[in-house]
């Protein structure tokens, strides 16, 4: 018994008699058998749990995903119909009628909005978000989010400033993904600001000296090195700080705000998250009640050696999200000649085991990034060396790109690409 529940039975035979200690000894060791067989049938009930679980999230993204798609064909018909009458292309009319074409526009757009969160979070949930990362620059970025505002904001009496840094860095960023962040981080500060500017910044910090909420500990204790930090400040409702971390839940908005009366799906914040996260940065804010509100995020700046496996772990992310393989080779990092270097360093096993790892992985007919990291000559040597078996077995390997990263004076630069 366990727990007050039969569990099982053990049959002990034997021709002697048992004595009073011979069976209090079966008893403990019965129990001792019974407890972790015990926890083998929870273990498994769990993962069976677990599983259900599983399917239950993707049958839900599916749906989400399903629906999202079959709503969406109908309500671009019916925005394209709505452009066409007020275009006046079909006839003239009247101004009420105009008046209530114009409304049902907007609310179109607004429910086009509300589709697009709904088929990104499930895309995201699903790991099915595409991305696509290049180094750029974060103001024009800005710059263009601004000026798509600004009607928006003058429309309540408020104006949009942007103060950029000085320093001039590049990121390697989406920028869709970017302005897709910003767009709601400012239209969030217009919605819940009566009056004063919106103010969007840039800085350069590193990770150590971010200041934030103990509540955003652990998005924020994970990063390291230099980031580019980007801070949307209102002077708003404010949002009370047992909610700070709150916002960013799905679906979630927060009570005797202004939230009911703007409207939302709640879904804003929680896809930048997201979205940051899928940047190795981090999002997060800061607020006062009636003071106003700063909301922050950070994108590691590219070009940064501290930052370089990070954004390396992001080309991996962004390779395999296209249905790439990946194979990242390692040499050792040397001033010697490439012949001292690979015989000292074993490097020539090194470039057929390269080989052999494509074989053996079964990548050869998918595989088509390698990432090389060492310095300049070895790379490039291996480079070769690679190039050579991809020319010999051709059809095996397909099309291959080949992205090669090297140090040189312990700065990290990226040389891309290598087409073969
Ligand atoms: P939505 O704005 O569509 O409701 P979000 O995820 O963007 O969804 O925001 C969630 C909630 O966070 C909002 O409903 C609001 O309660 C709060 N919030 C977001 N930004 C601000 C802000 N700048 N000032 C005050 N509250 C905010």
């Amino acid at each position: 018994m366990l727990n007050d529940e039969f569990f099982g039975f053990t049959e002990i035979y034997r021709e002697k008699p048992f004595s009073t200690e011979d069976a209090t000894v079966f008893q403990t060791l019965v129990r001792q058998v019974a407890i972790p067989l015990q926890s083998a049938s929870f273990t498994q009930e769990l993962k069976a749990t677990n599983r259900k679980l599983q399917k239950l999230e993707r049958l839900k993204s599916e749906f989400i995903s399903i629906v999202s798609h079959e709503l969406r064909t109908p309500l671009t018909a019916i925005k394209n119909a709505m452009d066409i009458i007020l275009s006046g292309k079909a006839g003239d009319m009247t101004e009420n009628i105009e008046k209530f074409v114009s409304m049902g526009k907007r609310n179109a757009l607004r429910l086009s909005g509300i589709i697009n969160d709904l088929l990104d979070i499930s895309k995201i949930e699903a790991g099915k978000m595409d991305f696509k990362f290049e180094l750029m620059d974060v103001k024009p970025v800005i710059e263009y989010v601004k000026t798509n505002l600004t009607e928006v904001a003058k429309e309540k009496g408020l104006q949009i400033v942007f103060t950029p840094s000085d320093e001039n860095v590049e990121v390697y960023a989406d920028s869709n993904r970017l302005e897709q962040v910003l767009t709601n981080l400012v239209s969030n500060a217009i919605k819940f600001t009566t009056e004063g500017n919106i103010e969007i910044s840039t800085k350069v910090v590193n990770a150590r000296e971010l200041h934030y909420d103990q509540c955003f500990e652990e998005d924020i204790k994970k990063l390291q090195g230099n980031y580019l930090q980007v801070c949307v400040e209102d002077h708003g409702i404010g949002i009370e700080r047992k909610d700070l971390n709150h916002v960013f839940d799905k679906f979630a908005q927060i009570e005797n705000s202004l939230s009911r009366k703007v409207g939302g799906t709640g879904l804003g914040l929680p896809i930048a998250r997201q979205l940051m996260e899928a940047h190795n940065g981090a999002i997060w804010c800061d607020s006062e009640i009636n003071q106003g509100s700063k909301f922050y995020f950070v994108i590691p700046i590219a070009n940064d050696k501290s930052n370089f496996m990070m954004i390396r772990k992001q080309l991996v992310q962004q390779a395999r999200s296209n249905g790439t393989t990946v194979a990242v080779i390692k040499i050792k990092s040397t001033n010697d000649t490439i012949e001292k270097l690979l015989r000292e360093n074993n490097l020539l096993n090194k470039t057929y085991m390269a080989n052999s790892m494509i074989e053996k992985e079964g990548l050869m007919t998918t595989l088509s990034l390698i990432l090389m990291d060492g310095d300049k000559p070895s790379a490039e040597f291996l480079h070769k060396k690679i190039d050579s078996v991809i020319e010999q077995n051709k059809d095996l390997y397909g099309k291959c790109d080949i992205m090669y990263s090297y140090e040189i004076e312990g700065d990290t630069h990226e040389k891309d690409s290598y087409s073969g």
